[in-house]
């Protein structure tokens, strides 16, 4: 066993406080990654402040892990020390079912184990995330990292990047299709990034008018203000693909409503309070929704690939651990430019 340094939540309401626990001695499988660099995801923030219910505490979040292999199990093949290694959402998963053996371990038919707020397939042990000086976890959900791409940029890539890549990916996103990612925050400036990576005509639907001139820097080629009815009334039945990231209370048929023949609003954003859809907003254009769940072992990897080939990473503000509350409260008021990471070294 080895202690780790780290930040925890105690309960769903106090402040994030320093904390430490014992992560496990390595087993045959198992991977030492010491944490580098660790996104802040939103779904921190709903799971730290039981947003979704049933979480657990004491709970250190985070899972857009970045690191470098300090030593392996006798039975590991894929890394070595002094490797460069990420962690994602997920650390486990029955790996025998259809899903896993699709290596969608994301949709595993006994349920995924994820990072953190999760009790591991022993039904003992806490999972524990990546606000933390370690990790120790299996080699099936460590992930190569190029040594090429800055490392901080890289971590949101292990939630952000993959579950905005996945969905894409899978709506057959490709030169001239018309893609609107709905939210631009962690996961939608990365959504815009690989649309626009991937060839897509690209629209920013934003709720912030400040955020424009940073759609186009990212590169989108249109900008909708969502606030505004005229303008959302000129992209009626527009696009054939719609990318939902957003993290706060929303209708879906206002956003329905834009999409062509056929198209179809693939969720990603998880908001506290189930969003409402009218019918008859689907019915028109025979549109349909699709939820994604980050995405498989293989895909991220794949995704992580093709990042450091395209040279993409996430745009960060570095931030000490000590600011992680600070960073929570801007997150809410919609003020991150795009995604928190904290250097773990602050710990
Ligand atoms: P984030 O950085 O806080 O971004 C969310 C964005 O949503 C905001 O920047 C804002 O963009 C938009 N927004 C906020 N309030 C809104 C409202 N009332 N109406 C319309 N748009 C609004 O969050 P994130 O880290 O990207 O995460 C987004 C959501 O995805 C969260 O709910 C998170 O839990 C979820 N998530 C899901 C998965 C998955 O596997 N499916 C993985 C990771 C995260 P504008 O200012 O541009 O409007
Ligand atoms: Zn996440
Ligand atoms: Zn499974």
């Amino acid at each position: 066993m080895s202690t780790a340094k780290a930040f925890a939540a105690l309960n769903d309401h106090d402040p994030l406080v320093p904390f430490s626990f014992e992560r496990r001695e390595l087993r045959a499988g198992d991977v030492n990654i010491e944490i580098l660099y660790c996104g802040v995801c939103h779904s921190d923030l709903h799971q730290a402040r039981n947003e979704w219910g049933g979480s657990m505490y004491p709970m250190v979040p985070g899972h857009e892990i970045v690191g470098r292999v300090t030593a392996v199990g006798s039975a590991v093949t894929k890394f070595k020390a002094g490797d460069l290694a990420g962690v994602g959402v997920m650390i486990d998963s029955c790996r025998a079912c259809n899903n896993c053996k699709r290596e969608m371990e994301q949709y595993c038919e006994e349920g995924m184990t994820g990072t953190y707020n999760t009790l591991e397939r022993d039904k003992v042990t806490m999972a524990q995330g990546g606000y933390s000086s370690a990790i120790v976890t299996e080699e099936r959900f460590v992930f190569h990292i190029s040594e090429k791409l800055d490392l901080a940029g890289v971590a949101p890539l292990l939630c952000a990047g993959i579950t905005t890549y996945s969905p894409l990916r899978f709506a057959g996103v490709k030169k001239g299709t018309k893609v609107g990612v709905i939210g631009l925050g962690g996961l939608g400036h990365m959504g815009v990034k690989f649309a626009v990576s991937f060839g897509a005509e690209v629209t920013l639907i934003s709720t912030s008018p400040s955020k424009q001139k940073d759609g186009e820097r990212l590169g989108a080629h249109k900008f909708l203000l969502s606030t505004d009815k005229e303008q959302m009334k000129q992209f009626d039945s527009y696009f054939d693909v719609l990318l939902n990231t957003v993290s706060a209370p929303h209708n879906y048929d206002q956003y329905l409503s834009l999409l062509d023949f056929e198209g179809r609003m693939m969720i990603v954003g998880l908001p506290a309070k189930n969003p409402s859809v009218a019918p008859f907003a689907l019915l028109k254009n025979r549109r349909s929704i699709t939820g994604s769940m980050i995405g498989g072992t293989a895909e991220t990897q794949e995704m992580l690939d093709y990042c450091a080939e395209h040279n993409i990473v996430a745009d960060v503000e570095i931030i000490p651990i000590q600011k992680i509350n600070e960073a929570y409260e801007r997150m809410v008021k919609n003020d991150v430019r795009y995604r928190f990471v904290i250097d773990t070294k602050t710990l």
